[in-house]
């Protein structure tokens, strides 16, 4: 057990592995040919699906699985950094930075808020519509009544999805719904506020989302009536990085030889009879299964090559849901200068530019630390991905010279932000379900191919897709019914439909 140590052993961060054949291995089977075999079930992708499905695997009494992951260490998507000037210098979240519903009484726990209990993890709730002051592009504005109708105006677009559903009205965009429910004005501190309550959320605009999508992600992780968490939010600020409690869930059952770190997968071969994946590095190895955990923007930008080609169905499950950006730009400055709330919102003419400042020198986080960060989405973060840093931080402190008409703003010690699209372990940050994809194209995604390849991950999740919470639900559901399919001896598995149709077909 190496759960409670502050260290984790060197082959567990991936430093120096050379292993494979497992005890046990014997032949799997490829284009007929007898191979020698490295692992039962090879999981591609240690992020919090990969590790929550061996865990599970473990759990059935399947031992021989290997993790194979890029990076040198686990985490994925949950990944962190040491950020500041020289003897300044914090943990900051890249990545996923919160636990989103948490727990209400003895109600059903968000399995990431339990992770973060059982290890400790240091976080801090965010009290995000309560703490809060409003700029625009001439300095301070308070306009805390319109995002109060924003607030409004998201409610009643989340009720309105659920009657929807009930009658079998068609889904549509968010937009479509707000118009409907008669939010239509356009002005910089609507347009702000509504950015705040919707893009933040999804990574994309209404006009990008499903309406009724969207309602039911939100409601499943934060409305109690309906089997959700908590409405709150707790934000790790634990030195270790967020990444601690799923590093430190691995500790407790992954053994040295199940994990390959610095492995870059390229190609997935896969029969009716086994599979080989191929690394970067020329390497095979050869087994009976493989659960592929990347990310959907990795599955639809082809940095992992498929052969034979994932069939007709499957490729458009991949290509018809998004995969949304979220960018955290930080800075770290020689001394605050900024608000003393938690959030300052800024609205700018153009929606979507450069809008959402976090504090994380507050009492709550990271006092003293001298950082803030803002948020992009969507669209824009492509923008920001595609400029220089210097021409991003320009921006920004531009965008702080609006905010701040009175202050001179001093250049940063420190600047930084991850390009989570640019990545090819990522391609984006997190996915959305746009208002053509249908619950049929889900379940094409969610679904096996043949007997040999599985996914998982956190678009595989219907009810919390983009989610953390969502790639955990999907660790352990795909590997329970993966490890069904192994125990039987060969199974069918999920379903999936050959072709998503229209209830109607169209008429020209
Ligand atoms: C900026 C940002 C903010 C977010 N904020 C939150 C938040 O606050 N709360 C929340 O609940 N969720 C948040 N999320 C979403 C959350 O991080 C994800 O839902 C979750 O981490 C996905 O886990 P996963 O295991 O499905 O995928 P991943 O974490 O992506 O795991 C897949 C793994 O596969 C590896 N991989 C990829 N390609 C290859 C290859 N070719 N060969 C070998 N390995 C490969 C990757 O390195 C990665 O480790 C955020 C995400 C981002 C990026």
């Amino acid at each position: 057990m190496f759960a409670n140590l502050v260290e984790f052993p060197a082959w567990l961060l991936g430093i120096g592995l050379v292993m494979l054949v497992l005890p046990g291995a014997s032949a799997a089977w490829v284009d007929g040919r007898a191979l020698k075999k490295d692992a039962s079930v090879l999981i591609l992708g240690g992020g919090v699906a990969g590790v929550i499905a061996a865990r599970t695997l473990h759990e059935q009494g399947i031992t021989n699985f290997t993790i194979v992951e890029a990076k040198s260490e686990l985490g994925g998507r949950l990944a962190s950094t040491t950020f500041g000037a020289n003897g300044k210098e914090f943990t900051a979240e890249l990545g996923a930075n919160w636990v989103q519903g948490t727990q209400t009484g003895d109600g059903p726990a968000n399995p990431i808020w339990s992770l973060a209990q059982k290890y400790g993890l240091k976080t801090h709730q965010n009290d995000w519509l309560g703490s809060i002051v409003t700029y625009n592009a001439t300095g301070p504005d308070d306009y805390l009544d319109v995002l109060n109708e924003s607030v409004d105006a998201y409610t009643n677009l989340t009720i309105a999805a659920g009657a929807r559903v009930d009658k079998g009205l068609v889904d549509g965009t968010a937009r479509t719904g707000y118009s409907l429910l008669g939010a239509k004005s356009r002005t910089p501190q609507v347009m702000a506020s509504e950015y705040y309550l919707f893009d933040t959320l999804f990574g994309q605009t209404p006009e990008e989302s499903s309406w009724i999508a969207s309602s039911w992600a939100y409601n499943f992780t934060y409305n109690t009536d309906v089997g959700g968490f908590a409405d709150d939010n707790q934000m790790s600020i634990d030195p270790r990085g967020f990444k601690h409690i799923i590093q430190a869930e691995a500790a407790e059952f992954l053994q040295p030889h199940q994990l390959r770190t610095n492995s870059t997968v390229k190609t997935i071969k896969h029969s009716d009879s086994g599979v080989s994946v191929v690394l970067v590095s020329g390497e095979v190895l050869h087994a009976d299964y493989v659960l592929c955990t990347f990310s959907l923007g990795v599955l639809q930008n082809d940095d992992v090559v498929f052969e034979p080609a994932l069939p007709d169905w499957k490729e458009e499950a991949i290509q018809s849901m998004t995969m949304a950006t979220y960018t955290k730009i930080f800075l770290q400055f020689e001394e605050k200068f900024w608000f003393n709330t938690e959030v300052g919102l800024y609205a700018d003419p153009e929606r979507g530019r450069y809008p959402l400042w976090q504090s994380l020198d507050h009492e709550n986080f990271l006092p003293g630390s001298g950082i803030v960060f803002v948020t992009t989405t969507g669209d824009y973060s492509l923008r920001v991905e595609s400029l220089s840093d210097e021409q991003v931080q320009e921006e920004v402190l531009g965008v702080l010279a609006a905010m701040f008409p009175n202050t001179t703003i001093p250049a940063p010690v420190a600047f930084y932000f991850p390009r989570w699209n640019a990545d090819p372990l990522f391609r984006g940050s997190f996915p959305n379900w746009p208002s053509s994809f249908f619950s049929e194209h889900h379940e094409n995604l969610r679904a096996n191919v043949g007997e040999r390849l599985w996914f998982a991950g956190d678009a595989t999740s219907q009810k919390y897709f983009g989610y953390l919470h969502g790639a955990y639900f999907e660790g352990v559901d795909v590997a329970t019914d993966m490890a069904k399919c192994i125990k039987a001896g060969g199974c069918v598995g999920m379903k999936h439909v050959q072709k998503v149709t229209n209830a109607r077909p169209c008429q020209v």
